[in-house]
């Protein structure tokens, strides 16, 4: 495999060429100019892929986010880190600009993927991995393929019921979901509401790990429940292994691996908790993955 991977965050873009090992050879980045809109966005993902000078027939995948019409390359709908995102044509508008074949899908999907095939999943065929960072996604690796649902929006574990109170509120808008526990949003609204102070997710792990008790106890509540929720997922999906990953990951990881292994279901105790192993390139790998292999 050579290709070009390309991850479209909300804060930073970033394009790679990947080799048939799965590394990604040489790279380049730049600020993700979401409030400039669509048409920008996409110029700074095309100026990136066209400064990797690569021969004109190396295809690009690209890992977005929100929720993405695989089959035409579109964006279905999208939150508000990209503003204006839905509806956006990115597969036709890459190819308009770069000349080159493009396939899209979800960036969780895309990091999945990479994680299955060349990271913490590595001669896995199924494999669950969720990112916990502002808030929460999730992508599923079934017998080696992404698992997609109907419309490609499976595993939005963000929205799963977890029997939360009233207070935490979902960035769906809905209360008692995961989300609003065990995301970098969820956790600083938890903090605010216990302390009175507003600060960020960062500086309440930090205070955590300080041994401060209002930090700890929302750290301990978050991490407990995303890792029951976790072993849920697992009796649903029975895989191999569950990825953790995310900016928030790392500070959950202990917490929920504890909760997880003790509500995993009896026949699936050798399902681990592990943290992702590819790190920032995962999205990039895994989107290079999708253009050599297409969308199955
Ligand atoms: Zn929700």
């Amino acid at each position: 495999m050579t290709a070009i991977g390309v991850d479209i965050g909300g804060t930073k873009t970033l394009a790679g060429l990947v080799n048939a090992e799965g590394k990604v050879v040489s790279s380049r980045e730049a600020p993700t100019p979401s409030a400039a809109g669509p048409d920008a966005v996409l110029a700074t993902a095309a100026e990136l892929v066209t400064a990797l000078d690569t021969d004109a027939d190396v295809p690009v995948g690209v890992g977005a986010a929100g929720t993405i019409d695989h089959v035409t390359g579109t964006v279905r709908f999208a939150t508000d880190h990209l503003p204006k995102w839905t509806g956006t044509a990115v597969a036709d508008e890459l190819h308009r600009r770069t000349g080159r074949t493009v396939v899209v899908d979800n960036d969780v999907n895309a990091a999945a993927l990479a994680e299955a095939r060349y990271g913490v999943g590595r001669d896995h065929d199924h494999l669950l991995l969720v990112a916990v960072g502002t808030g929460l996604g999730g992508g599923l690796i079934s017998g080696g393929r992404v698992y997609r649902g109907r419309r490609n929006a499976a595993l939005e574990i963000a929205h799963l019921y977890v029997g939360a109170t009233g207070d935490d509120v979902c960035g769906c808008g809905r209360t008692g979901h995961l989300e609003a526990v065990a995301s970098g949003t969820g956790i600083a609204q938890a903090y605010a509401r216990a302390s009175g102070e507003q600060t960020s997710t960062r500086e309440v792990a930090e205070r955590a790990r300080a041994g401060e008790p209002t930090a700890t106890e929302v750290l301990d509540h978050a991490g407990d429940t995303l890792g029951r929720a976790l072993a849920g997922c697992v009796a649903l999906f029975d895989v191999d292994v569950v990825a953790l990953g995310g900016s928030v990951g790392p500070a959950l990881l202990a917490r929920a691996t504890a909760a997880f292994e003790d509500d995993l279901f009896v026949a699936q105790t050798d399902v681990d908790l592990l943290p992702v192993a590819l790190g920032a390139n995962a999205v990039v790998v895994g989107a290079a993955l999708m253009a050599v292999e297409g969308l199955t």
